[in-house]
């Protein structure tokens, strides 16, 4: 049996770095358990960049949260002496109607932000050389940006280490249970360790950590890829509802200068449209000639320009809940547990305030964070009762 701690975390992803870095940060003595590496492409915290923005289609009430989100990154950043957060602003297109623009309406509307309607001729001279399909409607959030995702994750367990934690990778928790007093988790290498409270950031592996509560959560496989413009293109981040059936989100980011880039070179895009469901440990990891030619067709029909060579493709995991909201809160079964999962492809940008929120949970039971929309019951199918 290892030494005790008052927190251990399952899972170094961006939600259990922040979480382990906020507890070290408290003076708390954190174990944080990955089971890869510190840093790996498996789950879906990976690759360079993760859109940040206020004017939350998705729902206004993610907004507050998101407010204490960017002041925790660009503190983390002064602290670390590298900007993480880049606020280059995001160009947002589709119908007027549709989720994106009139969601990202509302939202700015209910919160008092900066969402800037943009004439359709006026983007390319705004924005960069976009193709505005007719009867789009075009936005311009000043606020939105991107963080540097990987350099986000390795400050965050860099300094919760400088802070005491213990981060060790290649330890995959195999079981967890609650015992009078605490909980203890074992390791697939033998090892056991004891901690006052169990913090489970799994991702894609969750269902398997959180046993049978009654909460679905379905893994899928996002394709995405990097190309190199024909021509010479500035951009801010941008979003685009594609209405072609099936298209889902389209997005993408600027090209990073060089000394932001850690990895793949070019222009990133994605498509936020719910892939193929998955077991995150069997899977075609490798892009095919399908993904590169589905986000090529949307480049074609919106960015022409960055329709040139491909340079780099992969494939991420979502771990999608029933209704696309979060789940954090207490495991449903045992006090001494607090689960967050279920981010459905867009939980980055939250990760440095939800590692907050997390470390409340998990020493005293509560926090004044604004997380009640991801409450474990909403969702449970069969309920039992806290142990
Ligand atoms: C292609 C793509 C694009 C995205 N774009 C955006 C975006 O623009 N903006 C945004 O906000 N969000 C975005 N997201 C979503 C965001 O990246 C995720 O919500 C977030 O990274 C989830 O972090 P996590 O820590 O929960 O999961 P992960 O990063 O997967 O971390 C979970 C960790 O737990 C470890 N683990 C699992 N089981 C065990 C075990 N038994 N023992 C030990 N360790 C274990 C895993 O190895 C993994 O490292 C995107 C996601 C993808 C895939």
């Amino acid at each position: 049996m290892g030494e005790a701690f008052d927190v251990i975390v399952v899972g170094i992803g961006a939600m259990g770095a922040a979480t382990c870095n906020t507890l070290a940060r408290r003076g708390q003595r954190v174990l944080g358990l990955e089971r890869f590496d510190v840093l790996h492409g498996l789950g879906s915290s990976g690759g360079q960049t993760r859109l940040i923005r206020k004017a939350y289609f998705e729902h206004p009430d993610y907004v507050p949260l998101l407010h204490r989100a960017y002041a925790a990154w660009d503190e983390l950043g002064e602290r670390a002496g590298a900007r993480l957060l880049h606020r280059t602003g995001c160009l947002y297109l589709g119908r007027p109607d549709g989720e994106l623009i009139a969601g990202a309406r509302r939202a700015a509307q209910q919160h008092g932000l900066r969402l800037e309607a943009l004439e359709a001729r006026d983007v390319a001279a705004q924005c960069g050389p976009f193709r505005v399909p007719q009867g789009f409607a075009a936005a311009f959030e000043p606020e939105a940006g991107y963080v540097l995702a990987e350099r986000a994750v390795v400050a965050l367990v860099e300094e919760a280490l400088r802070c005491g934690a213990t981060i060790a990778a290649r330890e995959q928790v195999v079981q967890w249970a609650c015992e009078r007093g605490g909980v203890r988790v074992r390791t697939a290498s033998g090892r056991e360790h004891r901690a006052g409270h169990l913090v489970l950031t799994a991702g894609p592996w969750s269902s398997a950590l959180l046993g049978d509560v009654g909460i679905a959560l379905r893994v899928t496989r996002q394709p995405l890829a990097w190309f190199w413009p024909t021509a010479s293109v500035r951009l801010p981040c941008w979003a685009i509802e594609d209405d072609a059936p099936g298209g889902g989100l389209v997005y993408g980011f600027p090209m990073l200068p060089l000394e932001q880039s850690t990895s793949e070179r070019g222009l990133k895009i994605g498509r936020h449209r719910i892939g193929a469901s998955v077991d995150p440990d069997v899977l075609e990891r490798t892009p095919t000639a399908a993904d590169v030619d589905d986000l090529r067709t949307a480049l074609r029909r919106f960015l022409p320009a960055a329709d040139g060579a491909l340079l780099a493709a992969k494939v991420c995991l979502y771990t999608m809940s029933a209704d696309r909201h979060f789940v954090v809160d207490r495991h449903p079964a045992h006090e001494r547990v607090t689960i967050a999962c279920g981010f459905s492809g867009h939980g980055f940008k939250f990760a440095a305030a939800l590692g907050e929120a997390l470390a409340d949970l998990a020493t005293d039971g509560r926090t004044a964070l604004p997380i009640g929309l991801f409450a474990a019951s909403r969702l449970r199918s069969n309920r039992s009762e806290p142990g």
